[in-house]
């Protein structure tokens, strides 16, 4: 397919759990999109993640996939995507991303991860496979280095977006602490978090 300027659709992926959605995940999303010219990104939500199964509870895809349609929602180009939910079980990148070829053949995908996500595909699945479909495009963030020696398996970029010190494992906490969640995380999200009484202490 061909977009508005008459070139192939580049379309961002931005797989992540969501535990809950925060505004590092969306700076990311949108300085991503406009630093590596995407025509939308989809923030595609883990069923179940497998990297963190077992690990600790990891909150209902609904609901997760809920925080992310209400941070997005007015947002041009960024879209919260259930085909993982849809699919169900574990949730493989790979999987996703030869769906979503399959529905777009024409055009051209790009996968967005954080560095520390970007240095840790030594464990994932299909990674040749994914390397094969995929430019990656990778963002900094706090705490973790830029990866290296990608470039001997990936076609890849290095979008540099704000650094914003949030995780979905700190907003966890600071709810269960009663802690301020406000400006993390987008008002919308936070309302209906409050609205539908998630991530409190009573339900951890
Ligand atoms: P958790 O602490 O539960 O692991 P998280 O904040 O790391 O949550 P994930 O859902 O694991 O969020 O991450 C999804 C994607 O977003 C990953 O590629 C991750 O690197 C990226 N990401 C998350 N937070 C940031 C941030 N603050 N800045 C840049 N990228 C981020
Ligand atoms: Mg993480």
């Amino acid at each position: 397919m061909e977009n508005e300027a008459g070139k192939l659709v580049r379309i961002g992926i931005f797989g992540g759990t969501f535990d809950p959605i925060h505004v590092g995940h969306l700076a990311a999303a949108v300085n991503a999109k406009s630093g590596a010219n995407l025509d939308n990104v989809l923030m595609v939500v883990a069923n179940i993640p497998w990297q963190k199964d077992g690990l600790r509870k990891v909150h209902p895809a609904q609901e997760r996939l809920a925080l992310v349609e209400a941070a997005v929602s007015g947002v041009e180009g960024l879209e919260a995507c259930d085909l993982e939910i849809r699919r169900g079980g574990q949730s493989y990148t790979i999987d996703t991303v030869i769906e979503i070829k399959k529905r777009f053949p024409g055009d051209e995908l790009f996968l967005i991860v954080g560095a520390d996500v970007a240095s840790e595909f030594d464990t994932w699945e299909g990674v040749d496979d994914l390397a094969a479909l995929v430019t990656l495009v990778i963002v900094n963030r706090p705490g973790s280095n830029r990866p290296t020696n990608l470039g001997a398996v990936w076609n890849y970029l290095e979008v540099e977006v704000p650094s914003l010190d949030i995780s979905s494992t700190d907003l966890r906490a600071r709810a269960i602490e009663g802690r301020p969640l406000d400006y993390l995380i987008p008002s919308s999200a936070i309302q209906y978090i409050r609205e539908h009484k998630l991530y409190g202490q009573d339900e951890q």
